[in-house]
């Protein structure tokens, strides 16, 4: 994916939201009548019911775009067939209806360059884009999207041959995230939130009290919201920062990465666990190492979080630990080490046991996983 700025006259954008405003329509109309012929006679619309019903119909959008909105509809009852299968979701209901769409996208065609400060997009214009860097790969797809301070933006998704890599890190290594640091590596390293992000987000919090003391409908409050959602913004561009740099390093420097599955994890915990901010960034962090494995040429492996800070990672015994608790101590062998490193070096081993860490050349049990123990717990009573 490739995100450029882009800078509609006037013109363009009130062409931009009227075809935002139109396409909620169709979106809305669409899903109710998905709803309704599911209700009555069981059956699901497919991409070709909604295009035949959309030819025709709205000229002043492009063919595609709205295409497009079929397709949204489409992947939004798959979901809701997904969530009425699955047991552990709560979300029952039928697709919510939209009250705004704030993107819009050309599926093959309808855009190109007329020159390399112009994006030529069919029934908007000739739009003022800068192009800080070359896209590589055959450009698949156009998204026109406008974020929540009002910039917009063209994203293209791009078709890349990956060349296969080979990574030639020997390490691995497990990674805990967590509450405390975001996350803990099985060498050691413990991850702190940047301290520009947490002070990013403490004046997040702040602008968010500010905003509820405002009076409702007021200029001031107005004024407030706008404040907000600019800092939202920059926390956010701030966080996929830090969790791109992270990733690439860790994907850069070893061979295999055992995280915890976070799907099983969020099961496992209460609800408390589900609505803390972390969730998000956690998930983000995963799908990034995911892909940055495939591009290093490294290999990572999910395992089943089940009681990786509670076994003891030196004789393997399992003992109680509440979260309070910062330190494991076991009582069988004696072993003391930090709750979330201990947790890393268990996803470690679960992980090198995994057919998929296997798969991938990896053949001797490294010896720098007992080092590391000695290193960074202290083992008391080795009897
Ligand atoms: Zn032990």
């Amino acid at each position: 994916m490739y995100q450029y700025r882009l800078y509609p006259s006037q013109k363009q954008e009130k062409r931009l939201f009227n075809t935002f405003n139109i396409c909620k329509n169709i979106y809305n109309e669409l899903l109710e009548l998905s709803i309704s012929v599911y209700k009555e006679n069981d059956v699901t619309l497919n991409r070709y019911d909604f295009n035949k019903l959309l030819t025709g119909l709205h000229p002043e959008v492009f063919s595609q775009v709205k295409q497009n909105i079929g397709d949204r509809v489409h992947k939004a009852f798959q979901n809701f067939f997904r969530r009425c299968k699955d047991p552990s979701s709560k979300k029952k209901g039928f697709p919510r209806f939209k009250s705004r769409i704030n993107s819009i996208t050309y599926s093959q065609s309808g855009f190109k360059f007329p020159s390399d400060k112009r994006l030529y997009a069919s029934k908007i214009g000739n739009i003022p884009i800068v192009l800080h860097r070359i896209p590589y790969g055959t450009v698949k797809t156009l998204t026109i999207k406008r974020n929540r301070v009002g910039q917009w933006f063209a994203i293209f998704a791009c078709e890349v041959a990956v060349k296969p890599v080979k990574n030639t890190s020997k390490k691995e290594i497990g990674i805990d995230v967590g509450i405390t640091s975001f996350a803990t590596t099985s060498d050691g390293v413990f991850v702190d939130n940047p301290r520009y992000l947490v002070k990013a987000e403490k004046r997040l919090k702040l602008l968010g009290r500010r905003l509820s003391r405002k009076k409702k409908g007021s200029k001031n409050r107005r004024k407030s919201k706008r404040l907000l959602a600019r800092q939202h913004l920059k926390v956010g561009n701030q966080r996929l920062d830090f969790l791109h740099k992270l990733s690439h390093e860790l994907t850069k420097n070893n061979k295999i990465l055992a995280v915890e599955d976070l799907n099983i994890k969020g099961m496992l915990h209460n609800h408390h666990f589900a609505k803390h901010i972390s969730d998000a960034s956690w998930n983000a962090f995963v799908s990034m190492l995911e892909y940055k494995a495939v591009i290093s040429g490294s290999t990572l492996v999910k395992v089943n979080p089940r009681n990786t800070s509670k076994t003891c990672s030196n004789c393997g015994a399992v003992a109680d630990m509440p979260l309070k608790q910062r330190e494991y101590q076991c009582n069988v062998c004696g072993f003391v080490c930090h709750r979330d490193l201990n947790a890393s070096i268990n996803i470690l081993k679960i992980g090198q046991d995994l057919p998929e860490s296997n798969a991938c050349g990896h053949d001797v049990r490294p010896s720098f996983l007992k080092a590391v123990v000695v290193e960074a717990g202290t083992i008391l009573d080795n009897s």
